[in-house]
C-alpha cells in the first residue's frame, strides 16, 4: 500500500480523507506544516498531500525527492508556494483547480455585505445589550461599480453574485474571456471608476503588490477592497495606511501577506508579533478571515475526491490532467505545451 505523508492536517481535513482513502492508501496525518526541518520525516512515503501554507520551496523539495516522494498531491487551487520549476522531472505536482468556487465567491460577498452593513460590529453590539445603531450606515450595493480582477472559476461566480444584486460589474484579466459577456476594461480604468473592488487572480511576479501605495492613490476616495485570493497581491502596509487615511473605506480580506506564521492556528493566548496585521485587526472597518473561503462541505468532499483522482491518475500512468509545472504556468498561451500533447508534464 503506497504511503501518504499529509501536512498541516486540521480535524475537517480527516473526515473526508480518511473516508476516501481508507483501505487504499496509507495516511499519515501531520499537524504541524511542511518545511525543511519536517521533509526530512517523508523518508520512506511515496506521496505528499500539502496545503497553502506548506513550504514547497527548492530546498524542501530536493529532500522530498532524495527521501524518494513521487509524487505531491496539493489540496488546493493556488501553487504560489511550489517552487514548480525546482520539481520539474523531479517529483509530479499535482493541485485541485477547481473544488468549489461557489465557496470562495460567496465568502467573498460576506465579507463585503458583512463589512458595508457592520454586521461583525452590531453583533458585539446586541450581545452586549448596546441596540444604538449610530454609526452602522450602510449604502446600497445596487447601482454601485464593482471591479473584479481576475475572471477565472472564482471571479465569474462573484460576477453573478454581484450581478444578482444589481451591482454594475466591470473587470479586468489578462486573458479576457469572450463567451462570458464581461465589460473589459483597463486596470486603471477599473481602479478609477470601482467601489468596491475584489481580488481574484492567483499569486504570480505580476501580481505581486498589485494593490499598493500608488495603484491606491488612483482609486476613488471610499473603496471597499476584498481579497480572498492571496495576501501578497496587497501591500499590507499601503493598505493600513489608506485605511487610516479613509481613501479605502473597508477591507475584506481572507488571506494576509504574512499569513503562514499565524493562520490555521490559535494565537489566542500569545502577544503578536506581527504589528501590520495587529493594526488591522483593531480597525473597525476590517474584517480579516483567517484563510477560510474554501471552507465548506461541498468543497472538502471535491478537495479529497480530486486529489484521490490525481493520486490514482499517477500511479494508474494516467495523463495527469492537474498537473502543474513551471511551462505549465504560461500554457493558456502555449498551444504546444507538452502536458496537453503527452499528458504528463515530463
Ligand atoms: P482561475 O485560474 O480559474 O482564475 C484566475 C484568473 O486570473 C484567470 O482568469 C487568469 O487569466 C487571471 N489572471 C492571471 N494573471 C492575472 C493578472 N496578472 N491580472 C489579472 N488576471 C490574471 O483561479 P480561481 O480558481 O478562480 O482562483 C483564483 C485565486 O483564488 C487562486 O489563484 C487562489 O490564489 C485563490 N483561492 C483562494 C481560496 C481561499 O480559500 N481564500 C481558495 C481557492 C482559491
Amino acid at each position: 500500500m503506497k504511503k501518504i505523508a499529509f501536512f498541516d492536517a486540521k480535524p475537517y481535513d480527516k473526515v473526508w480523507f480518511d473516508k476516501l482513502f481508507k483501505n487504499k492508501y496509507d495516511i499519515s496525518y501531520y499537524e504541524y506544516k511542511l518545511n525543511l526541518e519536517t521533509a526530512q520525516l517523508t523518508k520512506g512515503f511515496d506521496v505528499v498531500v500539502a496545503f497553502v501554507n506548506d513550504d514547497l520551496s527548492e530546498k524542501v523539495i530536493s529532500v522530498l525527492s532524495n527521501n524518494g516522494v513521487e509524487f505531491i498531491a496539493m489540496r488546493c487551487a493556488g501553487y504560489n508556494n511550489v517552487d514548480v520549476k525546482a520539481a520539474y522531472k523531479k517529483i509530479h505536482v499535482a493541485r485541485v483547480p477547481g473544488y468549489s468556487p461557489y465557496a470562495v465567491a460567496e465568502h467573498a460577498f460576506a465579507l463585503l455585505l458583512s463589512l458595508n452593513r457592520k454586521i461583525h460590529r452590531a453583533y458585539a453590539r446586541t450581545r452586549d445589550h448596546n441596540f444604538s445603531i449610530s454609526g452602522l450606515t450602510g449604502f446600497d450595493l445596487k447601482g454601485k461599480t464593482v471591479g473584479v480582477i481576475g475572471t477565472g472559476k472564482i471571479g465569474q461566480v462573484f460576477i453573478d453574485i454581484a450581478k444578482g444584486f444589481n451591482m454594475n460589474v466591470i473587470a479586468y484579466d489578462l486573458f479576457p474571456l469572450k463567451d462570458r459577456n464581461i465589460n473589459y476594461v483597463t486596470l486603471d480604468e477599473l481602479f478609477s471608476k470601482s467601489d468596491v473592488i475584489s481580488l481574484h487572480c492567483p499569486l504570480t511576479e505580476d501580481t505581486y503588490h498589485l494593490i499598493d501605495k500608488t495603484n491606491i492613490e488612483k482609486m476613488k476616495n471610499g473603496v471597499v477592497l476584498i481579497n480572498t485570493s492571496r495576501g501578497a497581491l496587497i501591500d499590507s502596509e499601503a493598505l493600513l495606511n489608506s485605511l487610516k487615511e479613509g481613501k479605502v473605506k473597508a477591507a475584506g480580506l481572507d488571506v494576509y501577506e504574512e499569513e503562514s506564521e499565524f493562520f490555521f492556528e490559535d494565537f489566542s493566548n500569545v502577544i503578536m508579533k506581527d504589528e501590520v496585521l495587529s493594526a488591522l485587526l483593531a480597525l473597525p472597518n476590517v474584517i480579516i478571515t483567517s484563510h477560510q473561503a474554501f471552507l465548506t462541505d461541498e468543497a472538502l468532499e471535491n478537495i479529497a475526491t480530486t486529489t484521490l483522482e490525481n493520486i490514482e491518475d499517477f500511479y494508474a500512468d494516467k495523463p495527469l490532467k492537474n498537473e502543474i509545472c513551471y511551462r505549465c504556468e504560461k500554457a493558456g498561451a502555449n498551444p504546444n505545451c507538452y502536458k496537453n500533447m503527452n499528458g504528463r508534464c515530463f
